[in-house]
C-alpha cells in the first residue's frame, strides 16, 4: 500500500494548504531546526487517529491548530489528508486511491471524513486495523519512541506485539461485543423485573 500525498491546512506550522508527494521509493524531508519536519510526521499521526494531543507534542487541542506569527493571524480550524493508493485493496474498501481526513475547529469541535464522507474515529481505527497504520503501529517511530519501546513494561510491549500480529481488529471487535453484550443483559434484568412484578 503505497502512500501518495499528505495534504495539510491550518496544521501546526503549516498555515497555508501544503501538499507533500511520496514517489515510490525512499522519501526524505530536510529542513533547518525548527522548520516544521516533525510536524508533518505528527500530522500523520493525528490524521491516522492519534488521540492523545501530548504525542503530538501539545498541551492541549487546539494547539495543533496555526497559532498565528507576528504577520498573520492564528486560524480556526486544522485539516490533514492522507491519501493511500489502495489498487491492492489492502484496505478493505472497493476505492483504488482512500483518503483519511481529519478536522478540527478552534471551538472544539471535530470531524473524521474517508474519502470525503464523514466517519466516526472508530471508523478509521477498523479500517488501520491490521495494516500496520492503526493506533501505535511501528509505521511512525518518533525520536524517543526506541528508548520508550526497549523500557516498556512487559504489557505495554504486548500490546505492540498484538498490532504487528494483526489481532488488533479483533480486540477492537471484541471489546465491542462485550459491550452490547453487557447492554443486553442489563436489559433482560430489567425484563425479568418488570415480569415479576407482574406475577
Ligand atoms: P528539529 O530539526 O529541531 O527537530 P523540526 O524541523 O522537526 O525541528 P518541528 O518540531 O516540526 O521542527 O516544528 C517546530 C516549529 O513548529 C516551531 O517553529 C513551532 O513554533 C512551530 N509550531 C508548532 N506548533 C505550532 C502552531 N500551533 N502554530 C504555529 N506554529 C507552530
Amino acid at each position: 500500500m503505497q502512500l501518495l500525498r499528505l495534504e495539510l491546512k491550518g496544521f501546526k506550522s503549516f498555515a497555508d494548504k501544503t501538499i507533500v508527494k511520496f514517489s515510490p521509493g525512499m522519501t526524505a524531508v530536510i529542513g533547518p531546526n525548527g522548520s516544521g519536519k516533525s510536524n508533518i510526521t505528527d500530522a500523520m499521526k493525528w490524521v491516522l487517529g492519534e488521540s492523545n494531543v501530548r504525542n503530538l507534542r501539545g498541551q492541549k487541542a487546539e494547539d495543533i491548530i496555526f497559532s498565528g506569527t507576528e504577520k498573520r493571524k492564528p486560524m480556526s480550524a486544522a485539516e490533514v489528508t492522507l491519501v493511500f493508493d489502495n489498487s491492492d485493496q489492502q484496505l478493505d474498501l472497493d476505492m483504488a486511491e482512500v483518503a483519511i481526513t481529519r478536522r478540527i475547529y478552534r471551538t472544539g469541535e471535530s470531524e473524521f471524513l474517508i474519502n470525503k464522507r464523514s466517519c466516526r474515529l472508530k471508523d478509521i481505527h477498523l479500517l488501520l486495523a491490521d495494516t500496520g497504520l492503526g493506533r501505535d503501529s511501528m509505521a511512525i517511530i518518533g525520536q524517543n519512541r526506541i528508548d520508550a519501546i526497549l523500557n516498556s513494561k512487559p504489557e505495554e510491549r504486548r500490546l505492540i506485539f498484538e498490532d504487528v500480529a494483526g489481532i488488533s481488529r479483533f480486540k477492537i471487535n471484541k471489546e465491542d461485543a462485550l459491550r452490547r453484550i453487557a447492554s443486553t443483559d442489563r436489559n433482560m434484568e430489567r425484563v425479568r423485573d418488570v415480569m415479576a412484578t407482574i406475577e
